[in-house]
């Protein structure tokens, strides 16, 4: 980690929901490599604890809590970076929730609602209150999943917003263009606590791990490379794209 590149020295990084698990992955990595990272989650003492983890690490790091459904939270988490570092180069939306394991004409309306709240409605509203702060070379990467692509059995509901982020990537990339790239990753598995009804079952990790030709599960740092190609300027012709970070998932041609 020592040797790691400088691509983000200079940069300033928002990272939604990077308290633990794939988020802080991401905002450790763009931290190791020069940003100076904005993190965030519903609970102050868990923002309080990641913040102090990447700062034993070297890391430029600012935390406030934010439930990326609260419109007050969004602002201040905006507002606060703006006055600690007067610039946003980097907007990583990561957030997301999965209230429901029922079939999709089961699912409650809260339920539906949270869903598309969360995972899609907040991460357009987060970067209409960043991009009026983003300039020429800024970049955005929004997480899906590769449920996105193949939505189906408990998870469906979940796997369709995510596959809204899909479209979401394209539309927004048109629409930020030229000054700011907007990309996505669609992760496999990876066994974090979101993950863990899932991937703490041996039978169902086990069928995982068999379609997966790398025959694995992912990691935050798997997750984390891709985000930080993505929103460096190694990437710098790239933008509406997806990169599905899945050992080898089935997912699109
Ligand atoms: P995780 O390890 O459970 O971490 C979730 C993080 O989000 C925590 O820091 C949590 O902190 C925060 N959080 C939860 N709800 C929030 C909200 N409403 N507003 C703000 N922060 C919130 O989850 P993860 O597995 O890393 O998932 C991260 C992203 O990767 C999600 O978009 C997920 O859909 C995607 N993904 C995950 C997998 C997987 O297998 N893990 C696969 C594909 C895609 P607080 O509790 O303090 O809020």
């Amino acid at each position: 980690m020592e040797k790691m590149g400088k691509r983000f020295q200079g940069k300033v990084a928002i990272v939604t929901a990077s308290t633990m698990g794939i988020g802080y992955g991401i905002a450790e990595r763009l931290g190791l490599e020069g940003a100076s990272v904005v993190i965030s989650s519903r609970k102050q003492k868990n923002v309080d604890e990641a913040a102090e983890k990447l700062r034993a690490r070297g890391i430029e790091v600012l935390g406030v809590v934010c439930h990326v459904s609260n419109e007050q939270h969004r602002k201040q988490l905006i507002d606060q970076t703006i006055q600690k570092y007067g610039r946003i180069d980097v907007v990583v939306s990561n957030a997301a929730a999965n209230p429901s394991v029922d079939a999709i004409l089961e699912t409650k309306e809260s339920a539906l609602d949270k869903l598309w709240e969360i995972n899609v409605k907040a991460a357009i509203l987060i970067l209409k209150d960043a991009a009026p702060h983003m300039q020429k070379g800024s970049s955005v990467v929004l997480i899906s999943s590769i449920a996105g692509y193949q939505p189906q059995g408990s998870m469906a509901m979940y796997g369709v917003t995510k596959t809204a982020l899909l479209g979401l990537t394209k539309a927004l990339a048109s629409e930020m263009a030229p000054n700011t790239r907007v990309n996505c990753v669609a992760p496999g598995f990876v066994p974090t606590h979101f993950a863990s009804y899932i991937t703490s079952n041996k039978a169902i990790r086990g069928a995982i791990e068999e379609r997966t030709l790398l025959n694995r599960l992912g990691t935050t740092e798997d997750m984390a490379a891709a985000t930080a190609f993505l929103a460096s300027d190694d990437a710098s012709y790239i933008t509406g794209e997806t990169l599905v970070v899945a050992g080898g998932t089935p997912s699109r041609l």
